[in-house]
């Protein structure tokens, strides 16, 4: 491992920071806390945390010592100094006479003790930091460091490469008795350059940012060359399929038997992210994944994003899918029998005191295929997927030296079900539409980018198609988290089925489509070409077919039913003097919207449309807007508002309208008319 340090970069945070009048040492703090955080084999998903200490002026103007010490919720890769909350030094030493000090009133102690009283609450292992002497200390979960300690003989293997440089934590939950613990083992020897915590990760501390920076690196890099020594491979397990079905066909199957049913068509769902790659596939194919996977995790902090184990599947087969359902299925029953029992065992040792947390996995092996992580959100997959990575990385590195042996499951208890760690997870309501993945076609503009947002708005996870693949990443983007944005013709079916196939590789499925993209030729009936209704019929009828096939494909693997939602027209209803080319297509698109309900309805599957008018998008122009109005001898706001309510109607009502029948449970083959009223268009 590298030093990233580099004094121009180092001097220009200083500069710019002491513009808003921070102090030269938290400039420092700032830009190697950046740098750990940087690098995921150092830090991941709030694993791992900086401090200093330094001097502040109060409001009398009286000098107060303070640590500056990184704040929950903020990450080290972007942090700022609002993310090192101060906290006065003195009183946090005096701390150290107490023989012991609950978790409540140890954060209660810090943050009356801040500055600044908005700040965030300071790190659980803040007292560590406060405890040690040093300016700097740095603190990181090393991949490379805990694939040394997570064995059966880590101390020795530690001590065999440190020597007398560095101090031995034993393993004990962070909080006070851990920062007691840390600092004897400092003042036994006060020359270390740093502390490995075992089966928890390592401390390195200096006067300067740049030296304890310096000794992380230089630390962790001895650890890089000792895992170099002597390695042995992982041995590939016999007898895995010659052909393995795809995570296209595997990810909706095992989405399917992780949902609950809450009855009345409702599920509670997941979102899912798959990885692969050479070194996970050696890790997900070897011969003893059943021992190594199921031991625990590399550091305590990650069960509670991956919980303490995770789900081994059977390797899938091409084919075969119907037999790996149900052995899938039986896994997932045996995790979640083996995760009750965990909890029971482990809560009567605490007297009952602790409510179970869900018990479904949030992450899953597939031999022959990779990994998936499992979250409430994209954004929650994607953290129990890097998690995930990572345990291959440090597993299979500690494997190749030894074995991989981590704390034990009532200390992973402890930590899963500690008050603290919980609070990292955040509280609060899921939105309606959270935990469900929805496709919008033509998502790049118009009605489909005001529908993605809306979605999006709801707590769902986005895919936008669009023939563009910059205005559908543009529109992505402006959904916010993980919203993905792929170029596609609809009207290539092979696309079509590509495109789902990378949204189902993306989220684990998906459970709601609308089919909106669209054009409008024109052309009078009796002599309009046949290219042109040929064409107008491939984009506004088949293009339409073949996005709901894909996505019943994909809703009948999930078991878990599914909602068709199809941009119809005007033009479908009632018909436009030389629009023929346009209505004739979307006619038949009202009539397969009914076909998918009547059809799927067995299914679970809901299907309806949107019928709306006189929209400013791509279909109408401004231009054609202009000529229209113009045409009838209205202004263009009269011509848009030409309608019995007499306002125009915007792409976001459209929007509003496709969100209402995606959470109307109960409603099917529905049309649902957005045009201010228009007596002649209207159905029945
Ligand atoms: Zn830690």
């Amino acid at each position: 491992m590298k030093s990233l340090w580099s004094d121009a970069d180092a001097e220009s945070f200083v500069t710019r920071y002491a513009s808003q009048g921070i102090s030269r040492d938290v400039a420092l703090r700032v830009y190697t806390t950046r740098l750990l955080g940087g690098d995921p084999r150092l830090v991941l998903h709030g694993g791992g945390n900086t401090s200093c200490k330094t001097t502040l002026t109060d409001l009398l103007g009286e000098a107060v010592e303070v640590l500056c010490v990184k704040g929950s919720g903020w990450d080290m890769g972007d942090i700022e100094p609002a993310g090192l909350p101060a906290v006065r030094l003195a009183p946090l030493l005096k701390l150290r006479r107490l023989e012991r000090l609950s978790d409540e009133d140890m954060v209660d102690f810090q943050r009356g003790n801040l500055m600044t009283s908005s700040s965030p609450n300071p790190s659980v292992e803040a007292l560590l930091h406060a405890f040690l002497p040093h300016t700097f200390i740095d603190h990181t979960h090393s991949t490379a460091v805990l694939a040394l300690t997570d064995q059966p003989n880590g101390e020795a293997i530690c001590r065999e490469v440190y020597g007398a440089r560095m101090g031995y934590v034993p393993y004990i939950m962070p909080g006070f008795a851990l920062a007691k613990k840390a600092a004897e083992i400092y003042e036994q020897d006060p020359s270390v350059e740093g502390l490995i915590l075992f089966k928890h990760g390592i401390f390195t501390f200096a006067e300067t940012a740049r030296q304890a920076y310096d000794r992380m690196i230089e630390m962790v890099t001895l650890a890089e060359q000792r895992l170099e020594k002597g390695r042995k491979p992982l041995v590939a397990a016999a007898g895995l399929p010659k052909v393995a079905a795809s995570v296209a066909e595997v990810a909706p199957i095992l989405r399917g038997l992780l949902a609950l049913d809450r009855g009345d068509g409702a599920y509670r769902r997941w979102v899912m992210d798959f990885r692969t790659g050479p070194a996970i596939r050696a890790y997900v194919d070897g011969a003893e994944l059943g021992r190594y996977s199921q031991a625990g995790v590399v550091t305590p902090d990650h069960t509670i994003r991956t919980k303490n184990w995770p789900v081994v599947l059977p390797a899938p087969e091409a084919g075969r899918l119907d037999e790996w359902a149900k052995a899938a299925q039986a896994a997932v029953d045996t995790f979640v029998n083996r995760y009750d029992a965990y909890f029971a065992r482990n809560n009567q040792r605490l007297g009952g005191i602790k409510t179970e947390l869900d018990p479904m996995p949030r992450v899953a092996l597939v031999p022959g295929l990779g990994l998936f992580g499992i979250g409430a959100s994209a954004k929650d997959a994607a953290i129990a997927a890097d998690l995930a990575v990572n345990t291959v990385e440090c597993v299979a590195d500690a494997e190749a030296i030894g074995r991989f042996e981590p704390v034990g499951e009532a200390d992973l208890f402890d930590l899963e079900y500690w008050s603290l760690e919980q609070a990292k997870l955040g509280k609060g309501g899921e939105k309606p539409l959270a935990r469900q993945v929805v496709v919008v076609t033509g998502g790049g503009s118009g009605i489909g980018a005001a529908t993605a947002r809306a979605f999006a708005a709801e707590g769902a996870e986005v895919a936008v198609l669009d023939l563009s693949a910059e205005a559908a990443q543009a529109t992505a983007k402006g959904c916010g988290g993980r919203a993905m944005g792929l170029g596609c013709d609809v009207t290539d079916a092979g696309a079509v089925r590509a495109a789902v196939d990378a949204v189902v590789a993306r989220f684990g499925g998906v459970d709601i489509v609308v089919s909106n993209a669209g054009a409008a030729w024109q052309g009078t009936v009796g002599e309009v070409g046949d290219d042109t209704l040929r064409r107008s019929f491939e984009l506004n009828f088949f293009a339409h077919q073949s996005v709901a096939q894909n996505a019943v494909r994909v809703f009948k693997a999930q078991g878990t039913g599914g909602v068709l939602l199809f941009n119809a027209s005007k033009q479908a209803v009632n018909p436009g003097k030389n629009f023929g080319p346009y209505g004739l297509p979307k006619a038949s698109t009202l009539f397969l919207m009914k076909q998918y309900a009547l059809d799927h309805g067995q299914d679970g599957i809901r299907s309806n449309a949107v019928n709306a008018d006189r929209i400013r998008s791509g279909l109408l122009t401004d231009d054609m807007i202009k000529s229209r109005s113009s045409a009838r001898g209205l202004s263009e706001k009269d011509y848009m508002g030409g309608n019995l309510l007499g306002r125009e109607v915007t792409a976001a009502d459209v929007a509003d309208a496709f969100v209402w029948l995606a959470k109307a449970g109960k409603v099917t083959a529905c049309t649902v008319t957005v045009d201010g009223g228009n007596i002649e268009a209207s159905l029945r």
